[in-house]
Order: structure tokens, then sequence, then C-alpha cells
């Protein structure tokens, strides 16, 4: 096992009815901003449960904070923030509107160019940001208990991310129960990007940490076990909070810690949305087959474990088991309904030079986690996922 150093605050309060401890989670004289997104949350009631909760305070509204978050109104809460001299913030919603408060909590502190500092310097200057915690509505990134943070720039067609201590929550609370009225498009995206941030932490090559594999293996089973049933009923309490959980153990940094790590899936697959608007969850169901392929020499170790502990693999050649375990990683993302090739969203090759080239000027060019996929591995990379 490689050596780590592992540090996570986040408090985690679990289970149905929980919101209500919002009022013992916030302190009493905070001057709240609460930050949301479109309209579910107001829809579905979660949205007057924490108002409720928070009663007695000062709480301000910051709503409209769309998926795959955007700078300029990132940069409205900010303003919002620094007039009216609020002083802690909760995100309710999912991944875009949680990594889009980190981002407002560091950008309130910076006194540069926020973009600069905290996207494209990754925060090394930034050495304050805003208290938060969250109210979670969408298992799926991880967000909710670690320190990272995706946000666009939509009009540069740029998807960077940052990641700082600075930016763990606080707490996060995770009622399954608010989790009920997402649709089969956000609930297969969220079950994929779970699913594919444990493969990137655990499909590299062996180090012999077996307590990291076995946890891995476990969320990768669970999700297998429960996706399907899912999207059939959403409403169901055990399916949801499973899911919930594995969702944030996928990316909290336990499975992570003293294992190397890929995540060339996910920064191809940021540039693919930044370009064509893909959800986050399409673009990984489209890259993680082909990244395996590609790899799949440097990987065959893992790949082979996978096979066999993850899908019951264990008749055929090497070679045989490798490639029946990536068909079967594909067929998952289809039967969740999310689709994995680019020509299904009628993305063809004249589109993949520009790939590359954003690739290229974020310094994308040494992927993987032995820095060797290059840009020309890339571009084999996303052709393969034509
Ligand atoms: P999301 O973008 O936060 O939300 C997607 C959609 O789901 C929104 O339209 C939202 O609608 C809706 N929604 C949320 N909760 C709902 C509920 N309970 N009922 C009905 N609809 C609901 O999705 P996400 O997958 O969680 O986040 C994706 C973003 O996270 C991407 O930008 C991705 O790059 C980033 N990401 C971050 C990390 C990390 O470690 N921080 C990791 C992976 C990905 P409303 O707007 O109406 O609420
Ligand atoms: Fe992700």
């Amino acid at each position: 096992m490689n050596n780590f150093n592992f540090y996570n605050p986040t408090r985690i309060v679990f289970g149905q009815g929980q919101i209500a401890e919002l009022t013992n989670l916030v302190p009493e004289d905070a001057r709240v901003l609460v930050l949301f997104g479109g309209q579910s949350a107001r829809k579905n009631g979660t949205l007057d449960e924490v108002l409720m909760a928070l009663n007695g305070r000062h709480v301000e509204e910051f709503g409209g904070i769309e998926a795959n978050p955007s700078y300029s109104t990132l940069m409205r809460a900010v303003e919002q923030i620094r007039q009216h001299e609020l002083n802690y913030l909760l995100a309710v919603g999912g991944g875009s509107v949680i990594d889009g408060t980190k981002f407002v909590a560091a950008a309130v502190q910076c006194e540069g160019d926020a973009w600069q500092e905290i996207l494209v310097n990754h925060a090394t200057n930034i050495d304050k940001a805003l208290p938060f915690g969250s109210v979670l509505t969408l298992p799926a990134t991880g967000s909710e208990m670690n320190a990272n943070s995706v946000i666009t720039r939509y009009e540069t067609h740029e998807k960077l991310a940052f990641s700082s201590p600075l930016v763990y929550p606080t707490f996060s609370i995770l009622d399954p129960t608010k989790a009920y009225t997402l649709p089969p498009r956000q609930l297969a995206n969220g079950v994929v990007d779970a699913f594919t941030h444990i493969m990137e932490q655990y499909l590299t090559y062996p180090v012999n940490a077996a307590v990291q594999d076995r946890f891995a293996e476990g969320l990768l089973q669970t999700l297998i076990e429960i996706g399907p049933s899912l999207l059939e009923t959403p409403d169901d309490y055990d399916l949801q909070a499973n899911f919930m959980w594995t969702a944030t153990l996928a990316l909290n940094g336990l499975i992570g810690a003293g294992v190397p790590q890929d995540w060339a899936t996910h920064m191809i697959g940021h540039e693919i949305t930044a370009l064509h608007g893909l959800d986050h969850a399409q673009t990984l169901a489209i890259l993680l087959p082909s990244v395996l392929h590609e790899q799949r020499t440097k990987k065959s170790d893992k790949l082979l474990q996978y096979a066999q502990r993850v899908w019951g693999l264990e008749d055929g050649s090497d070679d045989d088991r490798i490639n029946l375990a990536i068909t079967k990683t594909r067929d998952f993302f289809e039967r969740m309904g999310v689709k994995t090739h680019l020509t299904d969203y009628q993305i063809s090759a004249d589109a993949i030079p520009a790939m590359v080239q954003q690739l290229e000027q974020h310094g994308l060019t040494q992927l993987g986690e032995h820095n060797d996929i290059d840009l020309e591995k890339s571009q084999h990379i996303i052709q393969a996922s034509l």
C-alpha cells in the first residue's frame, strides 16, 4: 500500500427526517445564504423544510444554479453575500449546487480574479473560505463529503476542477427520501458517476491495498445490484439509502487512500461536456470502456481481478475475461439507460480535433495513473468511443 494522508472533516447526518437537525448544525447567529438549483428543491418541498428548520436566523435565498454550475451565475451569489454581509452558506441540491457553493465559499474571500485564482491556479493562493453545509438531493458526485468542485465558464467552453481542504462541507445531511423525486435520467447518471468514481481509484495496478480493493468491489457490486431496481422504484427507502451512502463512500477519500488513481475518463469527459453540453455521467459512460480498452495491458492485473470478483468471470483466456468484463461494464450503463457511444449524441469524428485541442489548452497531456495518456492516446480513446 502506498503512503497516504487521509483527512475528512465532514459530519454526515443520515436518514429520514434529519433536515430538522439544521437547527443544531447551523450556528444561531449565522447570516445564511441558501443556494439551490432550478425548481426541484422548491417543488418537492425540500426547500420549505430547510427554511423551516432555519427559522429564527437571517436567511436569504439564491436559486438558479444550473447543472454544470456556471461561473457567472455563481459570481452573482458572491455579490449578494458581500452586499448583505452573509457569513454562512447552505447548499440544497446535487453535485452542481454543492460544487457551486464550494466555489462561492472560496470566491467571496478571494481578492483577485476568482476564475484565475481558484480554477486556473487551483486555489493554491487561497487561504480562507466561508463555512458551509449541504443538504443532498441527488446521490452521485460525492461532493457532499469531499473537497472537489467543477465549474463551467460557458462563454469560453471551459469546465475546470479545483480541490482545496478549505472547501470540505462542515456537515452534509443525507435524507434518502429527498431523492425520491429524481427522474430516471438523473438516477441513472448518479449510478454511472459513482460507479466511475470507484473505477478511477480501483482499476489501475495492484499495490497490495487489499482492504481498499475489497471496499471498492463491494461498492461496485452494490451499484450493480441496486441500480436497475432503483429505476423501477425510486421511492424505496432502503434502495435509496444504500445508493446515497454508496455514492458518498465512492468519493470521500476512503477507497482512494494509498492507491494509484486514474481520472482520465473524468478529465476527457469534462471537455466533452464543455464543448457539447452532455451530462457529466453521459460522458463517463462513453469514455470509461474505451479507457479500459486503451490501457488494458497496463491495467491487466486489475482488469482480471475486476472480472473475477465483481462479475464472477472464471472461464476463458485472460483476454476473453478482460473483454467480457469491459463489455459487462458497458452493458450495465446501457441497462441503466445511459448511452455509451458519442454517435448516440450525434457527435462524429469531425468533433475530435477540438476536444484534443481543449485537452492541450488545459495542460491535460499526461493523464492516467502512469501519466502516459498523452494527446495521441486521448485521441485514440475518443475515436474508440464513437
Ligand atoms: P446536478 O447537476 O446537481 O443535478 C442535475 C439535475 O437534477 C438538475 O437539473 C436538478 O434540478 C435535478 N435534481 C436534483 N435533485 C433532484 C431531486 N431530488 N428531484 C428531482 N430533480 C432533482 O447533478 P449531479 O450529477 O449531482 O452533479 C453533476 C455535477 O457535479 C457536474 O458538474 C460534475 O462535473 C460535477 N462532479 C463533481 C464531483 C465532485 O467530486 N465534486 C464529482 C463528479 C462530478 P434542479 O436544478 O431543478 O434542482
Ligand atoms: Fe464524476
